[in-house]
């Protein structure tokens, strides 16, 4: 092939590819848990970013520099709940399992952010909320890719 071959079949590979075929089990916490159990799941679980939930819906996301920065400020962070650290909905960028992993790739690239919390839309009292039923973060874009070059998929 020519190079350009190469990459448009490269590109129509992962734009084929579900975000349903390389997300993970995402680490959801509801919102009045503390800064400091936070902190404990981020390394129990091996993660970077954590979901908040209220009733089972989106609510905000917590990353490892939220994180640090609440350790800082020399508040109690066994008292400090979660949710006053969050980046809140509706500024949380997300993805839905159907749409494609070029799209989720763009997402994290474009917003600045490590992962997306993969999203059902659902209608409750005529509100739109959130479900979350993944998270595929730049750790899957990498698999996703190593695994495209190795030639197995
Ligand atoms: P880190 O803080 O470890 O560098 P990120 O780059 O993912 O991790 O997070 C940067 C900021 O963006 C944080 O304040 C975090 O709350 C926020 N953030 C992370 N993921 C998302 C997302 N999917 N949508 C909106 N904001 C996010």
């Amino acid at each position: 092939y020519s190079g350009k071959t190469e990459i448009n079949l490269f590109s129509q590979e992962i734009k084929n590819i579900k975000v349903s075929d390389i997300m993970s089990v995402p680490v959801i916490v509801t919102e009045n848990t503390s800064v400091y159990d936070a902190i404990v799941s981020l390394f129990l679980e091996d993660v970077g970013t954590i979901f908040v939930v209220s009733n089972g819906y989106l609510m905000g996301v917590v990353s490892r520099k939220d994180l640090l920065k609440a350790t800082l400020g020399g508040n109690d962070i066994n008292k400090v709940p979660v949710a006053m650290i969050m980046t809140r909905s509706p500024n949380i960028i997300t993805i839905i399992k159907d749409d494609n992993a070029l799209n989720a790739a763009i997402k994290i690239i474009d917003h600045e952010v490590d992962s997306l919390p993969v999203v059902e839309k659902i209608i409750k009292d005529e509100k739109e909320q959130l479900k979350i039923v993944g998270k595929v973060s730049k750790s899957n874009i990498t698999k996703l890719l190593v695994e495209i070059c190795k030639g197995g998929s």
